[in-house]
């Protein structure tokens, strides 16, 4: 192993390092992304189809638990995390903030949130003084998590922000800085991480159970319903930058890191954007990258928004393979070995991803433990994000140092 391969393989375990970041080093249409993650204010949204609140109040398990305020009260928060609360050893649900007034009385009302503890995007500053909460989950638009993790860490919490990080680099790198200042954790929901089959698959490549690994196949794809930017925020460059490849095409991005432990030292890419399509007039439809390794493995990774649902990883080696179809869905996870130990592997429950993940949180703010997914590692993302816009954007292939910055 070289010096930079080291450096490489140091960077991928520790999530990256948090260097200042250099905005001339980020191509055209990454820094208008920059830039388009600032000034865009939150706003109250209807409560989604078919959320079931709960008809019975959660119970506090712990007397150090950590109290956590839920900001953003939309899909995500009230149909996956919310409800895990109550299978967590160490959080609970402290405060809830949102845009919507009917959303706080009866989402507060149905999880037993104090109505002094439920909180407006415009009261959210006096969340500083609520001693029940001491750390703040953003659960928003992503165009939004830069803002709002910095005004978390103003109040003096602990952040727990979803992926992907933020739009860009120079974001991230401003949370980060954020979170040092007001001496506060950050954690980045890679929710992957705390998944049974996706850790088991991490261990496997990491005892060489396929032996050498030459490609990395990924792809996340789903076709979306008719919509337009001011509809729906995951099509607006704003709120969700490129679109797929920042919301769903990250899972890949991220399981190509971590199942081939190493960084690519280039990119090249492709990115697609059908015209007269209300859909995608801010945001591509498919995104494709090819990646080099320093090892001379390669990646292929492909997201859409436009093709029939698939979420799987492949890794073929020397020895054999590793596939995973579906890689990191919420439950359902299938992974199977080829080769000379070929097997279907089952490695447990894939729904205890989302209170464990709660958990690692609460023990990082509690007992200082290490963060497995800090913010440094949502840099590092944006980072290698970065720097397939510029390839798509520029038609040539990016080199980029061990820490995934691009070179030249
Ligand atoms: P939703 O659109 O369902 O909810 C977002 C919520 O954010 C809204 O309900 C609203 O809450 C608030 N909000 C504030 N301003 C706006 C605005 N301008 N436009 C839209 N919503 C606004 O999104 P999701 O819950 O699916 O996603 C939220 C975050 O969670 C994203 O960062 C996404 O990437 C991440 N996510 C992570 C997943 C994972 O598996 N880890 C899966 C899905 C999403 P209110 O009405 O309360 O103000």
């Amino acid at each position: 192993m070289d010096g930079i391969e080291m450096t490489r393989r140091r960077f991928i375990d520790a999530g990256g390092t948090a260097a200042a970041v250099s905005l001339a080093a980020i191509a055209a249409p990454a820094a208008a992304l920059a830039q388009a993650s600032g000034g865009v204010r939150p706003t109250g949204q209807l409560m989604p189809d078919g959320v079931k609140l709960p008809s019975t109040l959660p119970v506090r398990k712990r007397a150090d638990s950590v109290g956590i305020a839920v900001v953003g009260l939309g899909g995500y928060a009230l149909n996956q995390m919310m409800p895990r609360f109550a299978q967590t050893e160490r959080t609970h649900i402290a405060a809830i903030v949102s845009g919507s007034r009917d959303k706080l009385r009866r989402v507060g009302d149905a999880y037993g949130i104090p109505p002094d503890a439920r909180y407006s995007y415009d009261t959210f500053g006096k969340i500083a003084s609520d001693d029940r909460v001491d750390a703040i989950y953003i659960v928003l638009p992503t165009g939004l998590h830069a803002e709002w993790v910095i005004r978390a860490f103003a109040a003096g919490k602990h952040v727990l922000c979803e992926k992907p990080m933020a739009l860009s680099s120079a974001d991230c790198a401003r949370m980060i800085a954020a979170g040092r200042r007001a001496n506060r954790k950050l954690m980045i929901a890679y929710r992957s991480h705390f998944e049974p089959y996706n850790l088991e698959a991490m261990k496997l490549m990491g005892q060489r159970a396929i032996g050498d690994i030459r490609l990395v196949r990924t792809e996340q794809s789903y076709r979306m319903a008719p919509t337009s930017p001011s509809e729906n925020w995951r099509t607006n460059r704003a709120l969700a930058g490129g679109g797929s490849l920042e919301d769903y095409g990250i899972y890949g991005l991220q399981s190509a890191l971590y199942l081939k432990g190493e960084m690519p030292e280039s990119i090249s890419a492709t990115a697609f954007r059908p015209p007269n399509d209300p859909r995608f007039t801010e945001i591509f439809a498919h995104v494709s990258s090819q990646w080099r390794f320093p090892s001379g493995a390669v990646a292929q990774l492909v997201t859409s928004y436009d093709s029939a649902s698939t979420n799987f990883a492949q890794v073929r080696g020397t020895a054999g393979a590793l596939i995973m179809d579906p890689a990191t869905s919420y439950a359902g996870q299938k992974m199977r070995l080829e080769g000379r130990d070929e097997r279907e592997l089952t490695s447990g429950d894939p729904s205890v991803q989302f209170a464990r993940q709660l958990d690692h949180f609460a023990d990082a703010v509690r007992d200082n433990i290490p963060i497995r997914t800090p913010g440094e590692m949502g840099l590092r993302d944006l980072r290698l994000i970065e720097a397939i816009y510029a390839s798509a954007e520029t038609g040539r292939t990016v080199r980029l140092a061990p820490d995934g910055r691009m070179r030249g």
